[in-house]
């Protein structure tokens, strides 16, 4: 038995106005708002965090924002701070998405200043990594998750490390349908966790989740999380809808 407690987050990107969000966190809630042995997070646009931690409410479900600025306040026109989340009741925030990284140009560095703010803040940091298509073709897929991770956490205390959730989400694999096979989400997971053990030791190693991202969806996600390092999932696609989105969550459980 696995000392860790599985956890579907769903990241809804720039889906759902704040009256679509209030639907669909009322249906999700409807099925499984007292989950207990599987935490739920969902991750709606900032315009909808407050509509849906409203819907929230009474429930065990919790609000996840997907990404934040490090800065406290200050200058930084179209951002958003933890502080101003965490006013809004939130608890997770996604870091270092793929998209992010690609669109919008974050770094390791500003990744990891971000888990750094969330942490300071008591928001619980959803640090994805991942490798592309021609990374995984190049046999790059263990150093490029090795210095997004190192990198991410650099500053982390033992301490702080177990608030932290990984997830691996091989950028080929989002939103495309292409699913890695078992084999290949567990290797990476498995070397995550070794990497994990070397920077905070065993025991804290053993508790920190590390959810697997990427076209995850009720027919694949029984096998996927079966395998002893994944402790969950980072659903797009499927979390956009409740049906499938409550599949997953009765799928870990
Ligand atoms: P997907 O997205 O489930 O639609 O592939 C996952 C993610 O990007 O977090």
């Amino acid at each position: 038995m696995s000392i860790r407690k599985k956890l579907i987050a769903g990241n809804w990107k720039m889906n759902k106005t704040s009256a679509d969000a209030a639907t669909l966190v009322a249906e999700i809630v409807a099925e499984v708002g007292k989950q207990a042995d599987v935490d739920v997070v969902v991750c709606p646009p900032f315009t909808s965090l407050e509509t849906a931690g409203k819907a929230l409410d009474g429930s065990s479900i919790k609000l996840g924002a997907q990404n934040l600025h490090p800065e406290k306040n200050g200058a930084y026109t179209g951002e958003i701070s933890a502080e101003m989340l965490r006013a809004l009741f939130v608890n997770f925030v996604i870091v270092g998405h793929s998209e992010r990284r690609t669109y919008f140009g974050d770094t390791d560095a500003f990744v990891n200043q971000k888990v750094l703010a969330a942490l300071k803040n008591q928001l619980k940091p959803i640090l994805c990594v991942g490798e592309t298509l021609a990374e995984r073709e190049g046999s790059q897929t263990l150093k490029v998750v090795q210095t997004q991770l190192e990198a991410g956490l650099e500053g982390v205390s033992k301490e702080l490390a177990t608030s932290v959730v990984i997830a691996y989400e091989p950028v080929w694999a989002i939103g495309t349908g292409k699913v890695a096979t078992t084999e290949q989400a567990q290797e990476v997971h498995a070397f995550i966790r070794s990497l994990l053990v070397k920077l905070f030791g065993e025991a804290v190693a053993q508790k920190v989740r590390i959810l697997y991202g990427g076209s995850m969806k009720p027919a694949n996600a029984p096998e996927l999380l079966a395998q002893k390092d994944i402790d969950g999932g980072l659903i797009g696609g499927a979390a956009l809808e409740s049906r499938s989105f409550v599949e997953l969550i009765k799928a870990a459980a």
